[in-house]
Order: C-alpha cells, then structure tokens, then sequence
C-alpha cells in the first residue's frame, strides 16, 4: 500500500530532483526538488525516532519556514496528523488545543519556549521541540537522522491534518481533513488553474492556514513547479518577485494593498494568473485590478472545512462579486436555513456542499460533527449564497451575521453593497447590535477613500430608497475595519465595539 497524499505531493518532481521548488526569498537560496524531500525525509526520521506512529499529532506553532513545510511533509510521510496553529494564538490558546488534540509532539518558536514548556507538560505532551523563523531550533538540529525507508502506507481516509476553524463565535473546533480530501481537493484546482513544473507561485500566504498550507503549497508540488517562498505579506517584495513570477495567491488585502504600488501593471506583465480568496474581494478591487494590469483576478470560495468549493472560470468570465461555479465532483446547493430544503435560483439561503473534498467531521465532537453534518454527505458551511441568473455563486455573508430587527431578515451585505457604491465609500461593515424595541439595530461602519472626507449624515440621505427597517440607525466613519490575518473582517470585534451605540 502506498501514501496516498505523499505520493501525489512527490509524483510530479520524480527523476527532476534538481528542479527548483522553493526560492527562498529571505536567503535567496534556491532549494531543489532533491533537497526539500531530503530534508522532509530527515523530519520524518526525527519523528520515527520519537515514537511516532500512524495517527499521532504533531502540532505545530512556528515562524512560517521552509523547514516547517519540511515538517509538513515529513510528518505525512511518517504517518502523523500535522496540526499547525497559528503563531498569533497566546498561550492560553495553545493550552487548549495541545489538550484538545493530545499531540504526541509539539513544536514551537525558540522564543515561546519558556512559557509553552510547562503548557506541554501539563496537557502532557510527550516531546516538545523549537523551530525559529531562522530555521534554527532543537528541530533542525535534530534532523541528522536516517530516515525511515519508506514512508508510511496511509489510504484517502486516513488523516492528514487537523486544522482549527477560526473560531469567531464559540470555541474553535479541529477540522479533521483526510488523505483523500486533500490530494483531490489540490489536483481538482491545478487541473482547472492549469498550473504546471513551468509556473513560479509567489508564496506570501501563512502556511497554518488552507490557503497558504493545502491550495498554494500542494497544487505547486503536484504541478512540480516552483514557489518563491516569502514569510509574509510584504508588497515591495511582491513587486520585486512579479518578473520572475507566473501566479500569485492572496487574499483580497493583498490586492487592495498592491494597487497601492507605483509599478504594478509593469511589474505584472509575465503573470498568467491572480487568485483571490479567503475573504469577499470588493468589485472595485477587482475592476481597478483589472484596469491597472489587464488581469481579472480569479477569486474562489471555500473554507477549512471544506477545502475549496468553488471557483471562477479560468477560461470564460471572472466575474467580480461572485465565487463563479462548484468544482467538478463537488455538490453545492443553497438550502432554506429552517427545512434543508433546496432553495429556487435567486434565492438567498445556507450554502451545502458535499464531494470527495469535505472533511471527516470535526475532532472529538461526535456531536457537533453531526449538527452540521448530514448524514447523506452535505455540510452545512453556515454561509449564505445566492445562486445568479448565469449559475455563478455569491456569498452573502455568515449565516451567524445575520440581523433580524423587529422579526425581519437582513443581509448585511446588500446593506453594504449600497454603501460601497457611494462617491468617496472604500468598504464598510454591517452589523445587528441590541435594540431595545427591535431586538436588533442595524449599524454601519464605514471607511472613506483615502483623501476623502464622508459624513453619517450624507451616507443615511443616500439610503433613502433602501425599505426603512433595512436603513442603519447608526452609522459610523472609522479609518480601518478590524481584519485578521486572513483578511476577514472581524464582525465580532465590531459588534462587541458598537454594542450599547443603540440602547
Ligand atoms: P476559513 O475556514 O478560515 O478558510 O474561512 C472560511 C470562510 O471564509 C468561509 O466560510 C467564508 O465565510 C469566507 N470566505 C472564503 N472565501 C471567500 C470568498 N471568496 N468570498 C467570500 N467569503 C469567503
């Protein structure tokens, strides 16, 4: 039997070991094909060497590294569940998902040792190891081991990783994601993106996320292509690495901030392909992309659950304010929140999706696994879509967004699309926070273009043909909207912020 997901990653760079993977853009070293599953055979001999066996955790919170995609890989190789955590998480955090998840072996940043060494111990965690964004650490001191001959047999079912959904309401819940999930979910969008060994991807998303760890590293491994390895988002070095480059993956900030830059459309000139996600792209972000570059960026849906769901054409129309259409073998349907029951075209209700993508349920909540779940294979994602006349998705928000004033549904988002579409609005936010008639109230907060001033009162004036129960009843000017690293805004903050502005 074979490793189902390592032999995808491996399958395209076979007999080209001195092909270029990864250009490392902080040394400006170039690691060859050879090299990285050298390198990521030694990780899995570090953890073989540490009991590990088929099924054990390895989480993980470190600086974004080449060697802890190293880690990654040899951690599949060995037949561990790679569970990597955001470095922004505190430790109070990590207390809880290293008791949650029990893993065999944590890994953190050289600095956070002192204080993660006694979270270890008390949530028992057998090894713990450091990884530093210099790639210094007991890790990579460690790895001058042989490393097992073969890695280990896994099937599709099997699983791979574990990753934390954000979490914005609730505690956050490890998303078991299989062998399976992942290899179909990564080659589905390298065939439809037609990434090959001739493309270079910029790699400037975090890699304890989907994005950065599953759709950008996978699909440039399966392509056998190569990544010029960033560990940030910075945009002059974006705009440095353009020339040399074919793709880009980003979230919808680093387009806004990229349009910011003097040689954008010079600079873009070799590349083949922009992909948005993660967050909704703003139309204008689009179309202004469109015009400085002549490139329409590519954005898709998906989420931590679900791998990727859908995605815009890559030949055909991009069209901006949708997700464009569900990936082959991928079931998405929007369902009425109250029945399940299919919704008609045009409609507005819970997006569901099923295939070969889905993940496995989530980690040691049977219960909540079968709350979103269905038992006929459909996942209710919480998001609320609508269905266009020409068969592109588009997402409306979170179902947990929501308002409802006086018994009345509201979208947030067509609240903010009307803002949005004001002279001198960049974006806004829109949220229901206590009313003490209606239950809820709707509050915008708004950002003005940059130079531009905007007041309350001229935004209300232009809501006038909005229906009334929809209009804001309080409506706020702010410089920046709070965003996470993903990009998404975080409505909770700003419902927690604006709470009493009604009462
Ligand atoms: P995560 O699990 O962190 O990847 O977050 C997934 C959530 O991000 C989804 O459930 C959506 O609410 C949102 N999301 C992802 N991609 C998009 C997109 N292209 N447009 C709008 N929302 C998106």
């Amino acid at each position: 039997m074979i490793n189902h997901l390592f032999q995808a990653l491996r399958r395209a760079s076979l007999g080209r070991d001195d092909a270029p993977f990864l250009y490392d853009n902080r040394t400006g070293d170039t690691l060859t094909y050879g090299a990285f599953f050298e390198n990521a055979a030694k990780m899995s001999g570090v953890l073989h060497d540490l009991g590990l066996t088929p099924g054990d955790r390895v989480a993980v919170q470190a600086p974004k590294t080449i060697a802890m995609l190293e880690l990654y890989v040899g951690t599949i190789m060995v037949g561990g569940v790679f569970l990597p955590l955001n470095p922004a998480y505190t430790p109070a955090e990590v207390s809880y998902f290293l008791g949650d998840a029990k893993p065999l072996v944590f890994v953190c940043d050289p600095d956070d040792e002192a204080t993660l060494t006694a979270i270890a111990k008390e949530t028992e965690v057998a090894h713990l190891l450091t990884l530093g964004a210099d790639e210094t650490g007991t890790l990579t001191n460690a790895r001058n081991v042989a490393p097992p001959a073969l890695p280990v047999a896994r099937s599709p079912d099997d699983l791979a990783a574990i990753l934390y959904t954000s979490g914005t309401t609730g505690r956050s819940k490890g998303a078991m994601l299989s062998h399976g999930a992942l290899t179909s979910n990564s080659d589905t969008l390298r065939k439809l993106w037609r990434f090959t060994e001739n493309d270079v991807l910029i790699h400037a998303l975090p890699i304890f996320h989907t994005h950065g760890l599953f759709v950008a590293t996978n699909i440039t491994l399966m392509a056998g292509g190569a990544a010029i390895f960033m560990p940030s988002f910075d945009a002059n070095a974006i705009m440095d690495a353009l020339p040399k480059a074919t793709a880009l993956m980003g979230v919808p900030t680093f387009y806004t901030r990229l349009l910011d830059q003097p040689d954008l459309a010079e600079q873009s000139r070799n590349m083949r392909l922009f992909v948005s996600g993660s967050a909704p792209l703003l139309t204008e972000t689009h179309e202004r992309w469109q015009r400085v570059t002549g490139h329409a960026i590519l954005e898709r849906y998906g989420m931590t659950e679900t791998n990727m769901t859908t995605s815009n054409p890559y030949d055909g129309d991009r069209r901006a304010g949708t997700v464009g259409f569900p990936l082959p073998e991928v079931d998405v349907k929007v369902c009425d929140p109250e029945t399940g029951a299919t919704l008609k075209q045009g409609e507005i209700g819970v997006l569901e999706v099923r295939g070969p993508n889905v993940f496995s349920g989530y980690w040691n909540l049977p219960e909540k696994t079968a709350e979103e779940l269905r038992e006929d294979g459909f996942f209710i994602t919480g998001d609320l879509a609508r269905i266009n006349a020409d068969g592109y998705f588009q997402i409306v928000g979170r179902s947990k967004d929501l308002i409802i004033s006086g018994g009345l549904n509201i979208y947030p988002k067509e609240i903010e699309s009307a803002i949005d579409d004001l002279p001198g609005v960049l974006e806004s936010a829109v949220i229901g926070v206590p009313h003490p008639d209606f239950g809820e109230g709707v509050v915008a907060v708004v950002v003005a273009e940059p130079d531009t001033q905007i007041s309350p009162e001229t935004i209300a004036s232009n809501l006038g043909d909005m229906a009334r129960f929809k209009q804001p009843k309080h409506i706020v000017i702010v410089d920046a909207l709070p965003r996470n690293s993903m990009g998404k805004v975080q409505k909770n903050i700003l419902r927690d912020t604006y709470a009493n502005v009604l009462s």
